[in-house]
């Protein structure tokens, strides 16, 4: 059957984009075809590489899209922009597949109305970067965009470190609601385009929810992203610039930037550049998301309550509850990378217990030894970490609490496998000199990632010394 797409966006939400023309990239060229996801969502994208290059570079106009560009606001750094949008992605239209509904959007595609003073494109290592990235999101089970083709369009284009090859990346999501959508209009007092919004995010995203209720759908992206924040912080991941626009309405992980995965656990832990005062620090991400979801709650306050002392009032009982609520989600996860089932009292102060034994120590490697520690062998855990008498001391506290099943709940928990940094700093620059070899094999290695580390040494240990703090610049 062949490709089709649909217009909802653009249908249900006039005002809310504008149409706009992809740039013709001059030589487009495949560099890497997710076939599994199109396959799994029974894609019928069976082309030639060529016309596939062509397609998903937007050189050639997919049979049926209609390339739009999204309007957006957003707080970057806690400071508000009231207008930035698709400056540079183009959203070809929506694919309906048996999975659902998603977007097929292409970023690094050329110059739109959005576009301020931004040149429009990407370079090919940030887009192999998200490409990576999301592929071991999505296989360490964490909800996210999902990455079709890397397609470099044959253009060199100019970022700090000089001439780079230019690409682009075509990715699927849920859909492209961000917080900062709401902001844009709520900016201008536009109710009725919020209105509007809501009802599609609702019918999207929250179908079992009545259109008009504004309140229900902040409670329930919440929920979502509360659960979202607490698995990015289980596999010790940075998103590295959850500014407003970063943050999708339908839970998934959205926009890879200088995000990256924690070696040794410290909570303060920031990898991008640009972040200078650690307000994406590891440890920050939850308070970011409640002040996230805060403007979000500003932005839907009339439609919470006519009366808007009242709205506020409501609104702030639920952001004080979204503490709590990331306590418990945070609670549930380290259960599952601790092997234990059910609930007992003590389980929070164990859980924090394990973090502050581990300080200084791979964050990766720590949890997947607890394995091997809860069949006697506690060897390779205790290696990790400078003091090893408290970490002792815990492990007596945590034997007493496990049960049977414990080893295979704790290597089906804790990944042996993620992108480690030192790994995607060397296959990102060893593609952009067309060199794909260490990205493959990289790229296949996180698609596996709770698989046994045996034999795969050379992607489960932590980099050498020698490699220093790893620094991230914004994925550009
Ligand atoms: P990001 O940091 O990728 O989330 O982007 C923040 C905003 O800057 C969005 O509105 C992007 O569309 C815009 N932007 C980022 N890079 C470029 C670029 N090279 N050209 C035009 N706009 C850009
Ligand atoms: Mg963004």
């Amino acid at each position: 059957m062949p490709l089709t797409f649909d217009h909802s966006y653009a249908r249900d939400l006039p005002g809310t984009f504008l149409a706009q023309t992809p740039a013709r990239a001059p030589a487009p060229r495949l560099v890497v075809f997710n076939a599994a996801l199109a396959e799994s969502l029974a894609l019928d994208l069976t082309q030639d590489d060529q016309t596939l290059a062509n397609w998903l570079s937007g050189a050639v106009p997919m049979p049926g899209s209609q390339p739009i560009a999204l309007a957006y606001a957003g707080h970057q750094f806690g400071g508000f922009s009231p207008q930035l949008g698709d400056g540079r992605a183009h959203l070809l239209g929506e694919l309906v597949t048996p999975k659902g509904r998603f977007d097929l959007q292409l970023k690094g595609s050329g110059r739109t109305a959005f576009s301020r003073g931004g040149d429009g494109k990407a370079a090919l290592g940030p887009m192999l970067r998200e490409y990576l990235i999301s592929q071991a999101m999505a296989a360490l089970g964490v909800p996210t965009t999902r990455s079709l083709a890397v397609v470099a369009t044959g253009e060199d284009i100019l970022r700090d470190t000089g001439m780079v090859p230019g690409a682009v990346v075509a990715r699927l999501a849920a859909s492209h609601i961000r917080v900062g959508t709401f902001q844009f209009f709520a900016a201008r007092n536009e109710i009725d385009q919020i209105k509007a919004l809501v009802a599609y995010t609702i019918a999207r995203h929250y179908p079992h929810l009545a259109p008009d209720d504004a309140l229900g759908l902040f409670d329930a992206v919440t929920a979502r992203q509360v659960d979202l924040i607490a698995q990015w912080m289980g596999v010790g991941f940075v998103h590295g610039v959850m500014n407003t626009d970063n943050m999708a309405l339908s839970g998934e992980t959205i926009d890879y930037g200088p995000c990256a995965f924690l070696d040794a656990y410290d909570p303060a832990t920031v990898f991008s550049s640009i972040d200078r005062q650690g307000r994406y620090a590891f440890a920050n991400q939850p308070l970011i998301l409640a002040w996230n979801l805060s403007r979000l709650a500003q932005a839907l306050l009339p439609l919470i309550d006519a009366d808007e002392a009242k709205a506020v009032e409501i609104a702030n009982a639920r952001l004080d509850a979204i503490d709590p609520a990331f306590r418990q989600a945070w609670l549930e996860v380290m259960r599952r990378k601790l092997g234990i089932e059910g609930q007992d009292p003590a389980d929070a102060a164990l859980a924090d217990d394990f973090c502050t034994a581990i300080t200084g120590a791979d964050w990766t490697l720590s949890f997947r030894s607890l394995a091997a520690a809860a069949e006697g062998r506690p060897e390779a855990l205790l290696a990790q970490v400078s003091d090893p008498a408290p970490l002792r001391a815990w492990l007596t506290r945590w034997q007493a609490r496990l049960g049977p099943d414990a080893p295979a709940l704790i290597r089906s928990a804790n990944p042996a496998v993620i992108p480690r940094n030192h790994l995607v700093e060397q296959a990102l620059t060893a593609a952009t000199h067309g060199e794909m070899g260490p990205f493959t094999a990289l790229l296949a290695a996180v698609q596996d990632p709770f698989g046994p580390e045996h034999g795969r040494e050379g992607f489960t240990l932590p980099a050498p010394s020698t490699f220093g703090p790893y620094v991230t610049f914004c994925g550009t």
